[in-house]
Order: structure tokens, then sequence, then C-alpha cells
């Protein structure tokens, strides 16, 4: 695997294999790799020529300083399980390599960086699309992947992608989950014990509202959802929305064409989001 940490050099490197017409598929993380992540490497694998993933702890995405202090940064690990998944290409560039001092720009997301997350962490998604359109800038993928887990960032880079109308694929990615139904995060490595187990009243929500979801209204799910989430120990919920899954307004009926249920929670210290297609 070759690892860049400057833009030029990456995208010198891809300009040669462009010229001998290699497809690039790219992989944007914050690295803290699990199997989800690695599942997007593979998934691009089959698509594409060459990809590109790149570990970056992007600041501007972050609007609790704590949160991003803690991230967790295990780059030796990380390498190590991207050069057993074959991963071609490595990009960990510096904050400085990324932003010039005092940039300030953003995109206007409208609606989208209003609601769900972006009502609960203000300027998250203003930060997603500054890190994610300077790393397409530099590596200019042909097809980007994404995981189904951060469905409302998907949902945000498609629009970042339309506005910009940037030739790039955007392609979703299932979510992968533990054994027992905890969505992969590397947020998870903060769970103590008991912690773990209480998340995962999370899962265990979204798979009941599945389940229910053929003889219950969508006011119902919701409110069965929220009294589950309500009374599980140690989960404090943020929300739990059955949205439309192509324009993520509150779904007004079941006979709209795509159906997803989103939720976030804290449990202990640690913020967990999971989501599930209902239709
Ligand atoms: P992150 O490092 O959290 O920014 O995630 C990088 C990419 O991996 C994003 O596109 C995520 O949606 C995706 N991802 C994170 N967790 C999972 C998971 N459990 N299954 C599949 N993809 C995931």
């Amino acid at each position: 695997m070759r690892i860049f940490t400057s833009k030029t050099e990456l995208s010198f490197f891809l300009s040669e294999l462009k010229n001998q017409n290699k497809t690039i598929g790219f992989v944007p993380t914050m690295g803290a790799l699990h199997q989800g992540h690695l599942s997007l490497i593979e998934i691009a694998q089959a698509q594409v020529d060459i990809v590109v993933c790149s570990i970056f702890v992007n600041p501007t995405q972050f609007n609790d300083p704590k949160d991003l202090e803690k991230y967790p940064r295990p780059i030796e690990t990380d390498i190590k399980k991207l050069e057993e998944t074959r991963c071609d290409v490595l990009f960990i560039p510096s904050v400085e390599e990324m932003y010039s001092a005092g940039e300030s720009w953003d995109l206007d997301l409208g609606y989208l960086e209003k609601v769900l997350e972006g009502k609960f962490r203000p300027g998250h998604y203003k930060g997603v699309t500054q890190i994610v359109k300077k790393l397409f800038d530099v590596v200019k993928p042909d097809v980007s992947f994404f995981g189904q887990k951060d469905f409302q960032q998907v949902k945000v880079i498609e629009a970042m992608v339309q506005t910009f109308q940037l030739p790039v694929t955007v392609v979703t990615c299932p979510i992968l989950r533990e054994p027992d139904g905890l969505a992969m995060s590397s947020r998870n490595v903060h769970l103590s014990v008991v912690e773990r187990a209480q998340a995962l009243a999370l899962s265990k929500t979204l798979h009941q509202t599945v389940a229910a979801f053929p003889e219950s209204s969508i006011a119902d799910l919701k409110q069965q959802a929220e009294n589950f989430l309500n009374n599980s120990d140690g989960v404090k919920l943020e929300y739990f929305e059955i949205c439309n899954a192509e324009t993520l307004r509150p779904a007004e009926s079941k006979e709209e064409k795509s159906l997803i249920a989103l939720l976030a929670a804290t449990v202990g210290n640690t913020r967990l989001i999971d989501n599930i297609i209902l239709k």
C-alpha cells in the first residue's frame, strides 16, 4: 500500500494511473478502522481499479472540542488493517495540509443540515462538506463509497455533488453490525462493558420497528420506539424519527415510496447513531 501525506504527491501519483485509464474509488474515513470501514474498501475493490482510503479526523465537523480530543487515533493498527485488506493507497494528511490558516467558507445545505444530526450537532455538515470537497478535489475519484450508517451524511454528500456538479458517483454501502446487533462504530471503544450491553437497546428498537411496521401507524411506531428507549437503562435518547428516505422529511404516510427510521442517543458519555430502512 502506498501512503501519502502530501496532496500534491497523491494527486501526481493518481494522475499517472488515470492516464492509464484506471478507475479510482475513494473511501474517506476518520480512522479507528473496524470491519464496517473495511467492508467499504472491499465493495470499492469490486467496482474500481484503484482504491484510495483517507484517514483524517476533521476538526471542522466536531462541534464538541472534547469529542474531537478523545476521538481514537490508532494509526499503526489502521495501516495494518488496510494492508491486510489490500487497499492500494492511504492518504493521511495533517490539518495544515488540508486547511489554510483562517480559511472560512461553507456550503448552505438548507433543510438537510437543520434536522436530525444537523439539529443536534450544529455546523457538523458544513465541516463534512468542507473536508469531503477538499478530498474529492485531490483524489478526483470516479466513485466514492459511504456507509448507510451515516445516512444523512450520504444525503448531504449527494446534495454537494449536485451543487458543484462533480463527476463522481456516490455509492451507499450497508451497515455492518456486531453479531448481537450493535452497529459498528469507532466510538464503541468508549463504551464500558455495562454501557456496551445497554447500547443494544438502539438496534433492538430499530428491529422492533421493522417487525411492527406492517401493522402499526407511523405515529404508533414512533411512540413505541421512544417509550422503549426512554425506559432503557443508561440510554439518553436525542431523537427517533421516521422519515422519507429520499428527502429526510418526517414521514406523513406509510404509502410514501421509501421510509427510514433514524435515531441518536447517548450511552454513558458516548453518542451513538443508527438507522434502518423500513421500506
Ligand atoms: P467515519 O470514520 O466514522 O467517518 O466513517 C467512515 C465511513 O465508514 C463513513 O462512510 C461511514 O458511514 C462508514 N461506516 C461507519 N460505520 C460503519 C458500519 N458499521 N458499517 C458500514 N459502514 C460504516
